[in-house]
């Protein structure tokens, strides 16, 4: 169903409106549109849905192509690389659209209006004490000041003054509306519920159904993939293609993102209320300053995130849960998408990062952890850093909680007082002091010939792995977990390891003497 009809070629668009940053939502619209392109062949078009210019915000498109490109996905075609159908702003197409409402003013498929916003509103608030809410449709049409209600001579009076109007599309009174959706299959509308939608603003520019579906058709999109608040508006844009005579994209309106509960539409607020990010990047609002948090920032993996919003939505019809952007390209297709609502679990998205963090290269994380360690004040070497991630990746979930692991740089000084009760026995010193003579004897002081000799010195002296290892890790990192002692020591060095060894048993002798 969800397979190309046609030999058409397959385009698709992602057209976001820049009136903010982009919701995590609008992200996973331009994620399937650029899957079913590449899965396809196909291009994938951005498209900038500027013309409501109160609702324009500064810096807003610069936010959506930074955060398609951190994500992976950036368009075929686009304001930043034209390809043959430009402009790709919608506020630099504006000569495009005034020819095409009057082809549907000639055909008669739409009407001209000069009802005020107050005359409107005097018609919703007359409608509503009486009980009968107000549509601008068929059904009262002929009551207001439109060019179907008003004499030739009216007509002439008011454009003869220059009077501002806007165009309405002309809704059948009652016929239904049927399309096939790609994801939800027969989709039938009765014109009845819908009212004659404003086409042309009093100021000349197009409405978003027009401007829309003029490009769509302009830009030769094949498949128009979106989000489901605009199901509602697909009747009207059938029916304007049909009006144009024009063959209409394939629609499949993707299901809502719902909040962690599963009770409605995740928004910003939840992520604000649940310690989560609903956004790719950071935004500052240039009209509070405020900043709001963001998966980049909160230190994703942008494979962990993509693979996150992939299964928000669509399912591969296996197990397979785990997938990069080229393996999710080559399966994807519409007829997996589910219907109802995807519900977001923060937790889930953790376990993503977790999962990519440990199967990418570490060579790959090397130059971002050693940044990071470097704001740290700490200069390990790129070997160093490797090595680092070779012994911390399968114990983080993010890059930043190396940040916390200070003892890897950082000798302790505090130990924890419960574990030194339960796993410090007096003869603890004692022991440790003849392993620091063992250790002493190790070369090359490497992780293998580490643990031999750790192991030889057990069985020698018959003593239980835990009775030495643990007391050996508390006394160099101050911790009760962490990775392979034998790799961290041989990381440290001999004298190094030596030293924290001995200096950390003279604070626990301390600490212990204290309590
Ligand atoms: N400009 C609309 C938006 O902001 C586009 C909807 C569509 O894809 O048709 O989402």
């Amino acid at each position: 169903m969800s397979q190309p009809a046609s030999d058409r070629p397959i385009r698709v668009r992602f057209a976001p409106s820049p009136t903010g940053p982009l919701h995590m939502g609008g992200v996973r619209t331009a994620f399937y549109n650029w899957l079913f392109a590449r899965r396809h062949g196909g291009t994938f078009i951005l498209r900038i849905e500027d013309t409501d210019r109160t609702r324009f915000v500064e810096g807003a498109e610069a936010y959506i192509e930074e955060a398609l490109a951190w994500c992976g996905i950036s368009p075929d075609e686009g304001p930043s690389n034209p390809g043959s159908y430009g402009p790709y702003r919608q506020s630099e197409r504006g000569s495009l659209y005034a020819p095409m409402v009057q082809l549907l003013l000639d055909s008669g498929h739409a009407y001209r209006a000069w009802d005020t916003p107050e005359e409107i509103q005097a018609k919703r608030d007359a409608a509503e004490s009486s009980g009968t809410p107000f549509q601008y449709d068929a059904s009262s049409r002929s009551t207001m000041r439109n060019s179907m209600s008003l004499s030739t001579d009216e007509i002439a009076i008011l454009d003869a003054e220059g009077a501002p109007y806007v165009v309405r599309f002309k809704m059948p009174a009652s016929e239904p509306v049927t399309f096939t959706d790609a994801i939800r299959g027969a989709v039938t509308i009765d014109t009845g519920v819908l009212d004659d939608k404003v086409l042309m603003k009093a100021d000349g520019l197009p409405t978003y159904h027009l401007a829309n579906v003029v490009d769509d058709h302009e830009m030769d999109i094949s498949h128009v993939i979106r989000g489901e608040e605009w199901l509602p508006s697909a009747p009207l844009h059938q029916l304007l293609y049909r009006a144009f005579d024009w063959t209409p994209p394939t629609f499949a309106h993707l299901p809502l993102i719902l909040k962690p509960t599963g009770n409605g539409k995740l928004s910003k607020r939840d992520g604000d209320k649940g310690g989560f990010p609903v956004f790719p990047l950071r935004w500052t609002d240039p009209a509070t300053g405020s900043e709001i948090s963001a998966y980049r920032e909160s230190g994703y993996l942008p494979e962990a995130f993509m693979n996150m919003l992939l299964l928000l939505g669509w399912n591969p019809g296996t197990e397979q849960e785990l997938f990069s952007l080229d393996e999710a390209a080559k399966v994807f297709d519409l007829d997996r998408v589910i219907k109802s609502g995807a519900r977001f679990n923060p937790d889930k998205a953790k376990w993503f990062n977790e999962q990519h963090l440990r199967s990418t290269p570490v060579a790959d994380l090397v130059p971002t952890a050693q940044a990071l360690f470097a704001g740290e004040g700490v200069g390990y070497t790129a070997d160093q850093t490797a090595t680092v991630l070779d012994m911390m990746l399968e114990r983080i979930v993010f890059l930043g909680d190396l940040k916390a692991a200070t003892w890897l740089h950082t000798a302790p000084t505090a130990f924890p007082e419960k574990m030194l009760k339960k796993r410090w026995k007096d003869d603890t010193d004692g022991i440790l002091n003849e392993l620091a003579a063992e250790l002493r004897a190790v070369d090359p002081f490497e992780t293998d010939p580490i643990e031999t000799a750790f192991k030889a010195f057990l069985e020698r002296k018959e003593l239980g792995f835990g009775q030495v290892l643990l007391p050996f890790r508390i006394a160099l990192t101050g911790e009760g977990g962490g990775p392979s002692m034998f790799a961290f020591a041989a990381f440290l060095g001999k004298e190094a390891t030596l030293d924290r060894l001995d200096q950390g048993m003279n604070l626990i002798a301390q600490q212990r003497a204290e309590a």
